[in-house]
């Protein structure tokens, strides 16, 4: 009948922790709205499905970006798209049967993809089986301005994307008009939708109740020159002439272990908090009063909605180059590889220099999308109203193997 309960399987990669937040958010934004009239899967399908070496991209991943001209090469030597698509073909071939069975088991009546490498592969398989018109695919671009064209794939029924400048990529990559959304990067919504006060998450939270407060980290994996950055910190927020601090600094390190170790050894001239990876980001945004990061789009669209002041110190090349332009142009915060410059930067934020940081803040809030992953869930549900259910049995599937 029509009110059956629609499956939806959201693939995704754990690189970096913005692939994995944009699906979490597509999640709970569909649990927000629709409640049980869908059951979402998010699966990491290199990682259960495939063989090396797509199993092994997170690693690969991680190498890559620490080896920051590696990733340059490899993300502009596959921009072409006669290359990747015959790059693509060839794991296609050997992995279309991993997809097949990641297919099968979760009955999907709605594909939803946070990953530039994931559109290509599912899509054939939908093909191949018959299932491209029954099954609506979509994608979700996560990168806010310059991204890879692996994203762009004109079989699918929606993308969505976070910017105008991606959807003008996504029309000279053949998507028609009307295949395309732009409502922003999908965020969390403990994050978009959190009331927070200031003052109740600093005692949540034992910070300093009256010193401004600046937020150091490097996306999800503790990326980018944070140590410098801390140092020069410490340094800056403390007035020699009265001897105090007049500013306090959280370093969240993520999942890089040997960062948070390596800090928790420093002695500090101002108050100061190193944490690991974690879960509550709206909460020590929203305790702070500006962020110092690498151009992670997570991050950025985060800081946006709290309305805090950016310092990008770092970028990966290629797909978060664009980042910059897209805070700095829009005013709201400031590009720098200096740790020194950082430093003196947030120094003048948190004394002389109240002005630029309150405009800044102004501005970042004007740029904030929180309810963008609501407009895409509402566009999704719509899509598969109009659609209907799934016939049953949609998911009798020819083996691949018997195709060859
Ligand atoms: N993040 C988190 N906990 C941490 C560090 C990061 O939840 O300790 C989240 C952060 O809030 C953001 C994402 O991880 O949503 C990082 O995504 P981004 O696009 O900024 O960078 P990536 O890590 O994907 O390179």
């Amino acid at each position: 009948g029509g009110d059956k309960v629609k499956n939806v399987l959201v693939l995704m990669s754990d690189t970096g922790g913005g692939h994995r937040a944009s699906a979490e958010a597509i999640r709970d934004a569909f649990k927000l709205e629709f409640g049980d009239q869908y059951r979402i899967f998010i699966k990491d399908v290199w990682k259960e499905y495939a063989g090396w070496p797509l199993n092994n991209m997170e690693n690969q991943y991680k190498f890559m970006v620490k080896h920051a001209q590696l990733w340059n090469v490899a993300f502009h030597s596959t921009s072409p798209r006669w290359i990747h698509n015959a790059y693509l073909t060839a794991f296609a071939a050997f992995y279309a049967k991993e997809v097949e069975a990641g297919l099968m088991e979760y009955k999907p009546d709605i594909i939803i993809s946070v990953h530039p490498l994931m559109q290509h592969i599912p899509l054939w398989v939908l093909k191949w089986q018959g299932l491209d018109k029954k099954v609506i695919f979509a994608t979700v671009i996560t990168d806010l301005n310059t991204c890879h064209r692996t994203w762009f794939h004109p079989g699918v029924d929606r993308c969505y994307c976070p910017s105008e400048e991606v959807a003008k990529r996504a029309l000279l990559d053949d998507l028609e008009k009307s295949q395309l959304r732009v409502f922003g990067l999908p965020i969390r919504p403990s994050f978009a939708r959190a009331v927070l006060d200031k003052d109740y998450l600093r005692e949540e939270l034992e910070m300093d109740p009256n010193l401004p407060a600046v937020l150091l980290m490097g996306g999800g994996e503790g990326m980018g020159p944070v140590k410098m950055t801390a140092k020069a910190l410490s340094d800056a927020l403390f007035d020699q002439e009265t001897g105090k601090p007049f500013g306090q600094m959280v370093i969240i390190c993520g999942r890089n272990k040997s960062l948070a170790s390596s800090l928790e050894c420093l002695d500090w001239k101002i108050p100061v908090k190193v944490r690991g990876f974690e879960k509550q980001m709206q909460k020590w945004m929203g305790a702070c009063d500006c962020i110092i990061t690498k151009a992670g789009p997570g991050t950025i669209a985060e800081a946006l909605i709290r309305g805090l002041p950016l310092i990008l110190n770092d970028y990966i090349p290629g797909q978060e180059k664009g980042n910059v332009p897209y805070v700095v142009n829009n005013g709201a915060g400031v590009f720098t590889r200096s740790s020194g410059e950082t430093a003196r930067i947030v120094a003048g934020w948190f004394s002389n220099n109240a002005d630029e940081h309150k405009r800044m803040s102004e501005n970042a809030l004007k740029l904030a999308q929180p309810e963008a992953v609501f407009d895409i869930v509402r566009d999704i549900h719509e899509l598969a109203r109009q659609r209907g259910p799934l016939n049953d049995p949609p998911y009798a599937l020819t083996s691949f193997s018997s195709l060859i």
